[in-house]
């Protein structure tokens, strides 16, 4: 998942050495990818791996990566939303109800999620394989997810808000989902724009100046 564009860093240093991201209409991208094998898990390989996807995550910049996302069909994604870009969302006077807490990276091997509650909540996300728009999504509040660990070991977490968020949409990259699947149609906006005019508003604001009806 993407994030808004901040300041040149030193990752621009970096930036040569992460993998490329494929673009939405690469079929990968709408595959169902396969499930890492006990034997796989914690390989050299694997570990490589996962270090260059958090590398390309750093460079994009983004705070999630699913394997499809670089060409590979297999279950893995790295997620991380860390301490300066959460306080920079607090910044620019986050929306409310957006629950943006800090994500540390976290490594999910064959995850998957489901739904707890029926609350849900609609907000503006993008997409490194998608680049240039935004839309509203609606999403769980809550999810629980369960995954492995590069040591093979089973995780079950409950993950709430923004963070939540973020588990969903790198998931459903490795069940073939992207984001306009589930985006209200109406709502897409390039991301000049979004930054122009949709980015402070409060959603009630956005729902109305977008015609859309209210939750
Ligand atoms: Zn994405």
């Amino acid at each position: 998942m993407s994030r808004r564009r901040s300041a040149a860093t030193d990752l621009e240093a970096a930036a040569g050495a992460s993998l490329r991201i494929v673009q939405l209409g690469s079929p990968v991208l709408r595959l169902p990818s396969r499930e890492l094998t006990d034997e796989e898990i914690g390989t050299p390989e694997i570990r490589r791996l996962v270090e260059l996807m958090r590398l390309t995550m750093h460079v994009a910049p983004g705070v999630g990566l699913a394997a499809p996302q670089i060409g590979l069909g297999i279950r893995l994604a790295v997620i991380e939303d860390p301490p300066e870009f959460v306080k920079e969302a607090d910044e620019d006077e986050e929306v409310e109800g957006m629950e943006r807490t800090v994500l540390p990276f976290t490594v999910l091997i064959n995850p998957s999620y489901q739904t707890v509650g029926d609350e849900r909540r609609q907000f503006f996300e993008g997409c490194l394989s998608m680049p240039g728009y935004r839309a509203l999504v609606s999403r769980h509040r809550r999810v629980r997810a369960r995954w492995q660990d590069l040591e093979g070991r089973h995780h079950n977490r409950l993950f709430s808000g923004w963070p939540a968020r973020i588990v969903q949409h790198e998931i459903d990259h490795l069940d073939g989902t992207v984001y306009v699947d589930r985006m209200d149609p109406r709502s897409l906006v390039c991301s000049e724009a979004y930054d122009e005019v949709w980015a402070d508003l409060p959603l009630n604001q956005v729902r109305d100046a977008l015609g859309l009806s209210a939750d």
